[in-house]
């Protein structure tokens, strides 16, 4: 007799709740470590339907604390789990885990800003940068601790092809706390672009859209400026905002992809003419300056005395 497809698909044996698991283990959540957690399965599922298909993936969950997103990704039948915990207080709850989807999940006690992501699955899964996207997803409720860190670090390894992205064009579907995604939790998923929306390295598109934002609710010409040194400040502010076409009374998040290119564009531009521009670091400008002012004033009371 045929086995239909439904029947070969697995779903966890009964467990105690997330709840259960908390008191049984103790597990209060830690302010310094951004803790907290997702308890009701049917958000979790929710969570997990915006990755897309599961079915035989390979996952990579980050920071999967007493494992409610955990559940509903072993109950995606995926082929294989790794989670990344950071916190040794979850690896006994996470084992009940292992027990209950044998073979499916692996646990990592480490950190994902150090783990080596691209040594993870086997090689057998990685595709061409042109292709679909690779059976390989990164899935977490991040703690917001390190969530920024953690994203642009991801994002250069999208540029560079590393990392996570050495399988591919690596989906990821991350939970931001507020601020992030602009709402208390926001869901985005991610799917690299076979081209970039802005072709230049990606350290110049870093100190741009940093700069930028320097100054998050401020006219932009303010976060522009700070790319330039003191000295030549207003004049090639004015320049680069005029010669990318963007009003310097928009606001940051007021600007388009297209005008973040367009000011990347220029500012390439600048830094060719003038090689010095890009090393320039506007705090150690303040920094030296304040130094500066600092011995001038030691000296005129040495004077004084
Ligand atoms: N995924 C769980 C949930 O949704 O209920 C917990 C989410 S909680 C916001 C973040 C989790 O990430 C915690 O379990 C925390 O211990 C873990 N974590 C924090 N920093 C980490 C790091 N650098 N690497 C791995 N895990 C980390």
């Amino acid at each position: 007799m045929a086995v239909s497809g439904n029947l070969a698909t697995f779903r966890l044996p009964p467990l105690p709740t997330i709840g259960d698991i908390i008191k049984l283990f103790n597990l209060r959540a830690e302010r310094q470590l951004s803790q907290n957690f997702l308890l009701d399965l049917r958000l979790t599922d929710k969570i997990v339907r915006k990755a897309g298909k599961l079915r035989d993936a390979y996952v990579l969950e980050v920071g999967p604390g007493p494992g409610g997103i955990t559940r509903s990704i072993l109950n995606a039948d995926i082929t294989k789990l790794l989670v990344v915990e950071k916190d040794t207080r979850f690896i006994p709850g996470l084992k009940m885990l292992e027990e209950a989807a044998p073979g499916k999940i692996q646990i990592v006690h480490g950190d994902i800003l150090t783990y080596k992501v691209e040594k993870a699955f086997p090689k057998s899964l990685r595709k061409n940068w042109e292709n679909d996207p690779p059976d390989v997803h990164i899935i977490g409720n991040l703690p917001f601790s390190v969530s920024t860190h953690l994203i642009i670090k991801w994002l250069e390894n999208v540029a560079s092809r590393d990392g996570p992205f050495t399988y591919g064009r690596t989906q990821m579907t991350l939970t931001f706390q507020k601020e992030v995604a602009e709402v208390d939790v926001g869901v985005v998923h991610f799917t690299p672009l076979i081209n970039p929306q802005i072709e230049q390295p990606f350290k110049l598109v870093e100190k741009v859209v940093q700069s930028v934002f320097q100054f998050r609710r401020k006219y932009c010409h303010r976060g522009v400026a700070i790319l330039f040194p003191e000295a030549e400040r207003l004049q090639r502010t004015e320049e680069m905002l005029m010669r990318a076409d963007v009003d310097p009374t928009l606001r940051p998040y007021e600007l388009s992809i297209p005008q973040f290119k367009s000011l990347c564009d220029v500012y390439r531009g600048l830094c060719e003419e003038n090689s010095a521009l890009f090393p320039y670091n506007f705090r150690e400008e303040l920094r030296q300056k304040k130094m500066m002012k600092r011995s001038r004033k030691y000296i005129d009371e040495e004077d004084e005395e």
